[in-house]
């Protein structure tokens, strides 16, 4: 843009107050008149140039861009500005953080859903303002996912999952959501399957018992139905009492920890797969981790258990059974494999799920509740475990349990692996 040169103002007054003078002297020798006139005509223009700066010159081209450029401009604060208003009457907590998670903004629901302060707050790295809580830790985390039903720190009676989301360039956005009311009726629903299958014991106990004490022997014609009706009423007792052990271990946020010798445990599994199998299969236990673990015994046994009795059940007679108990590279892994069944890869994922089954007749009919992998899942969960399933329809699976560091110990004296 053009800009006028600086000797060019000076110039131009003294001109006019010389040209003052002149036209003074001619109109009657009032020299003094003519060059007071101007000057003050000159302080009127000047003042009145440096109330309103003087705007550039700009061809209409350029003035019209100028005009776009700043109608463009408004727009755009003003939808920020909309933008930023509606952000902060979002009902989920929105904190704005640089690279350093240092909080740049956040919103009323942050405020109350993680504490925070304005303008206290601001500048200052979030972990810094919340009390030690999980939430703090998570923070800490270089990769992570998002973190689910944490305690609020605003507002200790409420739960909150919380996830990071990258922002712009090198900031990241936080964002956490209120999920009490989820957790309330997860609550609720634990109650009323935990209500009704502690009031369902009690009749099936007594059921079972009658059932029991009647000789097939005094009625030859009922014996089948007596049979059948034992079968079921036994069935209905081992939904009821896998229904109470999974509602105990989902209230459950930790085990008691203690030895679990892993040699004789493994003897157990081995009579007990012999036991269930009666002679229709090989049953091989290959041990050579050295180590025990570190958890609930008898949630670990029904674990492991449970998967030693699913090879026995989903494989036909003739088949093998190998129960495994072996190092990995960060930590142990406990793995039943059987040449059994198989499962098609499309059922994988649902196994673990309550009363998912992949054919419920072989199901039923071997016994099975449909609760057995839901309950292994719970048991590792509370164990920091994890479980893995491979399997090929038609040659067989394994279901492995990697157990990570914190949960080996080196056997104590009197231990043998074999
Ligand atoms: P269930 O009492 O029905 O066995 P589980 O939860 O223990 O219930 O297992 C869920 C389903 O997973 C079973 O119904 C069965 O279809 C499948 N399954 C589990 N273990 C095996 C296995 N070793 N081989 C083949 N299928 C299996």
């Amino acid at each position: 843009m053009p800009t006028t040169p600086r000797w060019k103002l000076p110039a131009a007054c003294l001109a006019a107050l010389v040209a003052g003078a002149l036209f003074g002297w001619l109109a009657g020798g009032h020299v003094a008149s003519g060059v007071a006139i101007v000057a003050i005509a000159e302080i009127v223009l000047l003042l009145t140039r440096d109330r309103h700066p003087a705007r550039p010159i700009m061809s209409p081209t350029a003035a019209a861009k100028h005009n776009r450029l700043m109608t463009r401009t408004r727009r755009l604060a003003s939808s920020l500005r909309d933008l930023r208003r509606t952000a902060s009457q979002l009902p989920d907590g929105v904190v704005l953080l640089d690279a350093d998670q240092r909080v740049r903004w956040f919103n009323h629901a942050a405020e109350n859903l993680l504490g925070l302060r304005s303008p206290h707050d601001r500048g200052a790295p979030l972990g810094q303002h919340l009390p030690a809580s999980e939430l703090v830790d998570w923070l800490r985390q270089d990769e992570r996912e998002p973190l689910h039903d944490t305690v609020a720190p605003g507002r200790p009676d409420s739960q909150i999952s919380v996830s990071l989301l990258p922002f712009g360039r090198h900031q990241q956005v936080l964002l956490a959501r209120d999920t009490s009311h989820v957790t309330r009726l997860e609550q609720m629903r634990r109650d009323f399957v935990a209500n009704v299958s502690h009031e369902l014991r009690t009749p099936l106990t007594v059921i079972h018992g009658y059932l029991e004490l009647i000789d097939p022997e005094d009625a030859p014609a009922l014996a089948p139905v007596l049979g059948e009706m034992r079968a079921q009423s036994k069935r209905m007792g081992q939904i009821v009492e896998d229904l109470l052990t999974l509602s105990r271990l989902e209230t459950q946020h930790r085990v008691e920890d203690e030895r679990v010798p892993m040699a004789p445990l493994l003897a157990t599994l081995r009579k007990e797969a012999e036991a269930l199998s009666q002679g229709r299969h090989r049953v091989a236990v290959e041990a050579d981790a050295g180590l025990d673990l570190l958890g609930s015994p008898k949630d670990l046994h029904s674990a492991l258990s449970n998967l030693v009795s699913n090879a026995v059940r989903y494989t036909p007679a003739g088949g093998s059974i190998t129960i495994r108990w072996q190092r990995s590279e960060d930590g142990a892994t406990y793995s039943v494999s059987d040449t059994g069944y198989g499962i098609p890869a499309s059922h994988l994922a649902r196994l673990t799920e309550r009363f998912y089954r992949v054919s419920s007749s072989r199901s039923r009919g071997s016994g099975g509740t449909g609760l057995g992998l839901s309950i292994v899942k719970h048991v590792l969960n509370l164990h920091q475990a994890r479980l893995s399933i491979t399997s090929e329809p038609g040659r067989g699976s394994t279901f492995a349990c990697h157990f990570g560091p914190e949960r080996l110990l080196a056997p104590a004296n009197g231990h043998d692996e074999s």
